[in-house]
């Protein structure tokens, strides 16, 4: 005799929700069973945000950030931006501290990573031809590497400063203050405000 177990199911529900970052087999059982008994419609709509959310986003293909499939991000689109800064980000992700931080209104490149030679990630797996095709553009724009301020955020700063030094472009780091080895993610509005306004001309 086989022991009772949840239907077919919720157990594939079960198997699906603790595939989830930091969702243990006990949490996914608990989620499975709220949306069994207690979410109602909330259930038919998170399935369909997450569709939606999966099947319409893709990246902005000028700055990489996410973006409606198809389309150029928000920042991308807005005339009123000031085109003339770009600012470099190592995620995606790093954007949103920045744009919270409201103390910027240009616009970014996200370069999907930084240089770690340790970690296999090399110059040719990030978005760098992309941002020196935008550079070469903009050649009298301001690039601003908004990078971290590690070991390998330092090395892909010095690697983007050689490869856009044909153009006449202003490059600037963002200013010390920025937390010690981390990135923008755990950098506070203010702390962001000032290392902004504080940016270090590289040349
Ligand atoms: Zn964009």
């Amino acid at each position: 005799m086989n022991p009772q177990d949840y239907p077919p199911d919720v157990r594939e529900l079960i198997d699906c929700l603790s595939r989830m970052p930091g969702t243990g087999r006990r949490t996914a059982e608990r989620l499975a069973l709220w949306f069994l008994l207690r979410a109602g419609e909330n259930a038919p709509r998170i399935a369909q945000a997450i569709t939606r959310a999966v099947e319409n986003t893709a990246t902005c293909s000028n700055c990489g950030f996410f973006a409606p499939r198809g389309e150029l991000c928000a920042a991308c689109s807005d005339p009123t931006r000031d085109s003339s800064i770009i600012c470099v980000v190592e995620y995606a992700t790093d954007v949103l501290p920045i744009e919270r931080s409201g103390s910027f209104r240009g616009l970014y490149h996200c370069l999907g990573g930084k240089i770690s030679p340790l970690d296999g990630i090399l110059p040719e797996h990030l978005s760098i031809d992309p941002l020196v095709h935008r550079v070469k553009n903009h050649p009298d724009c301001e690039v601003i590497l908004a990078v971290g301020n590690d070991v390998e955020g330092e090395a892909t700063a010095l690697y983007l400063t050689d490869c856009l030094a044909e153009f006449p472009c202003r490059i600037s780091r963002l200013a010390q203050g920025m937390p010690a080895g981390a990135g923008l993610s755990q950098a506070d509005a203010i702390t962001v405000m000032h290392a902004l306004n504080g940016r270090v001309s590289l040349r």
